[in-house]
């Protein structure tokens, strides 16, 4: 009698399973596809994408995070890749592209090893080793500047810029984003802080990308409350009032019984002499401009008109964080309790229309520790393409004022650090010598891709500039205008060290990882859940 064999169910029905080798083309296949959206927008002559969502709105851009983002991408390899670009851009706020490709090449190079039978633990190994190497490399070819030296810094800016669709004004913002960074940048001891969030990019579309200012102080939205009120006012001395300036409204507050008309004169009146105080307070202290987070009573606004106050009502909470920042102003709770002390200065306060609408300009900041950036341009796709740009070029020169090592671009690194690395794979023995030389060749894929995006021949472009490198020309990268080898750093096309150690290590670090998975294994939705996500959910 033979026994039937029940099979074992260890996952509950329905749960999607994909192992070994299936597994690890389909994941291959998923980053493929991601860096290859993304590959086409490398480089100054790196084409856009238009990405439209579900609402209609659009975004033009060649930033590749912006890209990633917007791109609601569901797989979950993928998604992995994707979160290499948003590492890279929270640590450096450049190189995203550059990182996506990078990873992608690093798995199709992988995907070549398997076919040779290398276990992925053995590519693994070697990955990490030249990764390792390559930081090294990188440290020694790096230049060193001072975190002073504008006009490095101003080609650094440039560089990050170029293709953005700032072109045009390029000169001039890379000054602005120069002279911010440096505005802010903190020397305590022997490091330098910065903050990027103490430069405020405000965009308003109008006028054209070279009316765009740097402004030595804060930029609201927000026009002063009452029309009686100076229009500008010269050596201000500011208040930031993080309390209303309103006495509560008594109808949520309390029940107060009014039997006879001179009872209700009597309470209004009270109120009235309440707010007066206040305001007498605010102008015995010396200001004349007042910011309060929160509202301001129209009798109190009234008073405030009188004595020639400025004020501006229900500015955001992290826009008074920025003004205390600027005018060295402390941010008072209780105006009882100001002083003179507390008080912010700006050489100027002012109201002015930009585009259509009102603004306050609180500028001429001595030494403020927060300014900003106000872009204009034509339209909102332009404004916001820029604000990408700049916002990139701030997190270069940060960077570089910051750990003060550089290098050149237009593909010189990764060709100088290729021929390294394949150097140094000669000299290992066993298997993951094959993976390091792997890697080595992985990086020739930003060349190339410079190359193809600018119309290029790849392997022409790749031919010449190995041979300038073995003749010992570190900075060769390719002119992208003429297809020869110009010297990258006396053009001026330069960056900082960390936008490549970052991408290469994120890059290796979500490649082997994804190299390492061998069993997919993905739960399916119940009735219950997939009738609430809809039927075109899939997890
Ligand atoms: P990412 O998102 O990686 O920063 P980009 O589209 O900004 O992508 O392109 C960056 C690449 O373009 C870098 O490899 C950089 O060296 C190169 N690059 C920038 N300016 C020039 C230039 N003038 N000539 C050649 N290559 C350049
Ligand atoms: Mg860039």
């Amino acid at each position: 009698m033979s026994k039937e064999v029940q099979p074992i169910y260890i996952m509950p029905e329905g749960t999607k399973r994909n192992r070994g080798r299936d597994a690890q083309r389909n994941n291959i296949m998923a980053a493929k596809l991601v860096a290859e959206t993304v590959r086409t927008t490398l480089g100054p002559k790196g084409m856009d994408k238009m990405l439209v969502d579900e609402l209609g709105d659009v975004i033009v851009t060649n930033d590749g995070v912006t890209i990633l983002e917007e791109m609601s991408v569901e797989h979950p390899t993928a998604k992995m890749i994707v979160e290499i670009a948003k590492t890279q851009e929270d640590e450096v706020g450049d190189g995203t592209t550059t990182a996506v490709v990078l990873a992608g090449e690093l798995l199709k190079k992988a995907e070549e090893l398997l076919d040779m039978e290398i276990h992925p633990t053995i590519i693994v190994k070697g990955y990490r080793m030249a990764a390792a190497k390559a930081q090294t490399i990188l440290k020694n070819i790096s230049e060193k500047i001072t975190g002073d030296n504008k006009e490095i810094l101003k080609k650094i800016a440039s560089t990050a810029m170029t293709g953005k669709g700032a072109e045009s004004s390029k000169e001039k913002l890379s000054e602005i984003v120069v002279n911010s960074v440096l505005e802010i940048k903190i020397k305590q001891d022997d490091k330098i802080l910065i903050d990027i969030d103490d430069i405020k990019l405000a965009t308003k579309v109008g006028e054209s990308i070279d009316h765009t200012e740097l402004i030595q102080g804060i930029v609201l939205d927000k026009d002063r409350v009452h029309s009686n009120m100076p229009e500008s006012v010269k050596n201000a001395k500011i208040a930031l009032l993080d309390s209303p300036l309103e006495i509560k409204n008594t109808e949520t507050d309390a029940k107060i019984q009014i039997t006879d008309p001179n009872q209700m004169q009597a309470f209004l009146d009270m109120e009235e002499k309440m707010l007066s105080k206040m305001v007498n307070k605010l102008s015995s202290s010396g200001a004349n401009v007042v910011f309060c987070q929160k509202g301001i009573d129209e009798i109190a606004q009234h008073f405030l008109a009188k004595k020639k106050i400025y004020a501006v009502r229900r500015v955001k909470k992290s826009d008074m964080k920025k003004l205390a920042r600027a005018t060295g102003a402390k941010i008072i709770s209780n105006i009882e309790d100001i002083e003179k002390h507390d008080l912010g200065i700006a050489g100027f306060v002012q109201e002015k229309k930009v585009g259509d609408e009102e603004m306050t300009f609180v500028k001429e900041c001595e030494n403020p520790k927060s300014v900003t950036i106000l872009i204009r341009g034509g339209t909102e796709h332009v404004t916001d393409e820029i604000k990408r740009a700049v916002s990139d070029s701030i997190g270069v020169v940060c960077a570089s004022v910051k750990s003060q090592r550089v290098v050149a671009g237009a593909g010189a690194t990764e060709v100088e650090l290729s021929r390294n690395l394949r150097l140094y794979s000669e000299s290992l023995s066993g298997r993951e010598q094959l993976a390091v030389k792997a890697f080595s060749e992985t990086l020739e894929i930003i060349p190339r891709t410079l190359a193809e995006n600018s119309g290029l021949d790849p392997i022409n472009v790749l031919t010449i500039l190995k041979s300038a490198h073995d003749k010992g020309k570190k900075w060769a990268g390719i002119n992208i205008y003429d297809g020869k080898v110009m010297d990258a750093w006396k053009m001026g096309v330069i960056e900082p060290l960390k936008v490549k150690t970052q991408a290469i290590s994120s890059a290796t670090e979500v490649a082997t990882m994804i190299l390492r998975i061998d069993d997919i294994i993905a739960a399916s939705l119940n009735q219950d859940e997939q009738q609430e996500m809809g039927p075109n959910f899939k997890r």
